[in-house]
């Protein structure tokens, strides 16, 4: 936990977590300055915790928070912090059956004034909590013609907290409907499809990987990231553009749409069956990814040590 008092972070504690006070004006409460990360921190096959890319998280947090105008938080303090809060966690033994801890930093404005305008204080916590091992199965996704999640221009490159709370609704109304996740449009032409919940989405088409290009409007996932990587050094073709709903349902159509999957911290894949839009719908048969399953492997298996970490994304606590 730290403080930003006077254009400065101070007042930095590790501490057993406890409950805050706030005052009610408190700023981010009433104008939503509030950002925050998830990370997981897994344990190799020889029970050495390992975080995946924390300076990847350290970079988004302040690029969020500069967005939502509030101040950096130093990235080497960063994942000095993250290294030294995940090495002291003597609750956490993991066994190596893909348990790992969950890691979520946020940062807020802590100001006490009720009018617009950006807070001068904020408070940066770093909470864990453990969590099990995460079996997916197979989702089913709506593409949204109603609501939007983000615009270009607006925040949605920002993990925000308010990104959250406008998807609420929607998805609350996708899953009485059904399904399981809402796949983002433009905001424009809802046209173009950003991503889904909470991950990026990766499609197949005809042997070559595509997934929507980041144009403000979408979270630059570090799963994403980290596949695109991954997929290349495997010698895939993969387009970063921008993709619209009828070509999947057309591709589908011809018999060339191979693979949909989401990319995200908590699933690391998730593998889609099921793609409405509009009244229309197409299945998948998701016994044969290929990608995904690749995809899958390569990342946990460098989580826990299986696969050489020729990247040098895992970083032993
Ligand atoms: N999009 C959104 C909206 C998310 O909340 C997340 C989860 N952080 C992602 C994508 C995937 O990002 P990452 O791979 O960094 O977890």
């Amino acid at each position: 936990i730290a403080d930003y008092i006077d254009g400065k972070w101070t007042n930095l504690e590790i501490k057993p977590i406890q409950n805050l006070s706030l005052h009610p004006s408190n700023l981010a409460l009433h104008y939503g300055q509030s950002v925050f990360e998830g990370m997981k921190a897994s344990v190799t096959k020889e029970g050495v915790p390992c975080l995946f890319r924390p300076e990847m998280h350290a970079k988004r947090i302040n690029k969020s928070a500069a967005r939502m105008c509030m101040p950096a938080f130093p990235e080497d303090l960063f994942v000095e912090a993250v290294t030294k809060l995940v090495g002291i966690e003597k609750n956490w033994i993991p066994p190596y059956d893909g348990s790992a801890l969950y890691i979520r930093p946020f940062m807020f404005a802590t100001d006490e004034f009720l009018g617009v305008r950006p807070s001068e204080k904020y408070k940066f916590i770093i909470m864990t909590l453990p969590v099990g091992p995460y079996y997916t199965k197979p989702v089913s996704l709506k593409a949204e013609t109603e609501f939007v999640r983000a615009a270009i221009g607006g925040v949605g490159e920002a993990k925000a907290a308010g990104n959250y709370a406008a998807s609420l609704y929607p998805a609350k109304l996708a899953q009485e409907q059904g399904f399981d996740q809402i796949m983002w449009l433009d905001a424009k032409e809802f046209k173009y499809i950003q991503e889904v919940g909470t991950m990026n989405i990766f499609f197949v088409i005809d042997g070559v990987i595509v997934t929507p290009q980041t144009d403000g409007a979408i979270l630059k996932g570090i799963t994403r990231d980290s596949f695109i990587t991954i997929f290349k050094d495997a010698g895939y073709k993969v387009e970063e553009r921008l993709i619209g709903i009828d070509e999947v349902f057309a591709a589908h159509a011809d018999g060339k749409l191979q693979e949909v999957f989401g990319a995200g911290t908590a699933a690391v894949v998730s593998k889609v069956e099921r793609i409405h839009h509009d009244g229309k719908e197409i299945k998948l048969d998701v016994s044969d990814y290929k990608i995904a399953n690749l995809a899958y492997d390569t990342l946990t298996g460098l989580r826990n040590g299986t696969v050489e970490d020729k990247f040098g994304w895992v970083i032993p606590v």
